[in-house]
């Protein structure tokens, strides 16, 4: 399922070749990839529009069918995540900062993603799937669960954390901050029952709208929604030395606010992408704590329907494409 038009908001199904493998890649069967607030931004045309066709999807879990002499085995389970590939070379890259390289390319962006039978990724970006969890269960721990879990080592020390926007990444990242022994407060659209009740049923100590005003001030706010407007409300809900964390790869402009809301040494900071070592994180998190996923599945050939259930906000919790039969 491929981007085809650019800014068209669909994609169209394209017969493709077996992708060719270049060396150091492997050669993955997909099972499931994740649907990501990123892959409606891309085709809607926020982001900066890619060759195209391409093809989509950068939480893909897969076997392996072809290990081109890498470390994996034929059989292993792997997962594909946003961050493919990097020069290697620059301050970044050589700092431990890779999310940053001005040459890092993107799976499902720069190059095709998982929206398909059959992928290709270079081995040393893909991560071996924990045992416990269903493919369908496992490809949101790939974007949602690895930036989530960056956007929140944003906030050291925080007690008390406001996730905005409680969808496939906040539904994850809620679990880390509990078992964590963080207080945390869901805020949703306006009326968005479904998220909150989400929220809720996972242990969350308050749910609410954005407009409202938590129960406690806040240590730190994570926007995983890509509405600017949240950032001087997020602000005004933020306790001296505070952080807002903006996660998302695209947001809407930020309104003007009064300086006295950043007064006290309040901050506003952007998280990008994801390092090898955060997916690395993760991963171990995540095989070590049981995660709940509240998965719906779609489909490979019904992500249109995915994508605008995404797109209007019906899905509480996260989408999933089963790509294999
Ligand atoms: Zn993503
Ligand atoms: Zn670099």
């Amino acid at each position: 399922m491929a981007l085809v038009r650019p800014g068209s908001g669909r994609l169209e199904a394209v017969p493709c070749p077996m992708p060719a493998l270049a060396p150091g890649q492997l050669r993955l069967r997909v099972h499931a990839c994740g649907v990501c607030r990123t892959d409606l931004h891309l085709v809607d045309g926020d982001l900066p529009t890619p060759e195209l066709p391409r093809i989509p999807g950068h939480e893909i879990v897969g076997t392996v069918v072809d290990a081109g002499g890498s470390a994996f085995a034929i059989g292993d389970r792997v997962g594909v995540p946003w961050l493919s590939s990097t020069c290697g070379a620059c301050r970044y890259c050589l700092g431990g900062r890779e999310n940053l390289c001005a040459d890092a390319r993107f799976t499902g962006w720069q190059l095709d993603g998982g929206y398909a039978e059959y992928a290709v990724a270079p081995a040393e970006t893909c991560v071996a799937i924990p045992p416990g969890y269903s493919d369908e269960q496992a490809a949101p721990l790939l974007c949602a669960g690895l930036i989530g879990l960056r956007a929140w080592r944003m906030l050291p020390g925080a007690s008390v954390v406001g996730l905005y926007g409680f969808g496939a990444a906040a539904h994850l990242i809620a679990q880390v901050a509990l078992a964590e022994g963080q207080t945390v407060f869901a805020f949703t659209r306006p009326g968005d029952d479904a998220a909150q009740e989400l929220a809720r049923s996972l242990g969350v100590h308050w749910a609410g709208d954005t407009g409202q005003a938590p129960p406690q001030p806040l240590d730190g706010a994570i926007l995983f929604a890509p509405a600017g407007e949240l950032v001087p409300l997020a602000l005004q809900h933020l306790a001296p030395g505070g952080t807002v964390v903006c996660a998302g790869i695209h947001m809407s402009d930020i309104p003007s606010f009064p300086y006295r809301w950043l007064w006290m040494e309040r901050s506003v900071r952007s998280v990008a992408n994801l390092t090898r070592r955060d997916a690395a994180d993760f991963m171990a998190w995540a095989a070590a704590h049981p995660l709940h996923l509240a998965v719906h599945v779609y489909p490979l050939a019904q992500a249109n329907d995915a994508l605008a259930d995404l797109r209007s906000g019906r899905i509480a919790g996260v989408a999933v494409l089963r790509c294999k039969g």
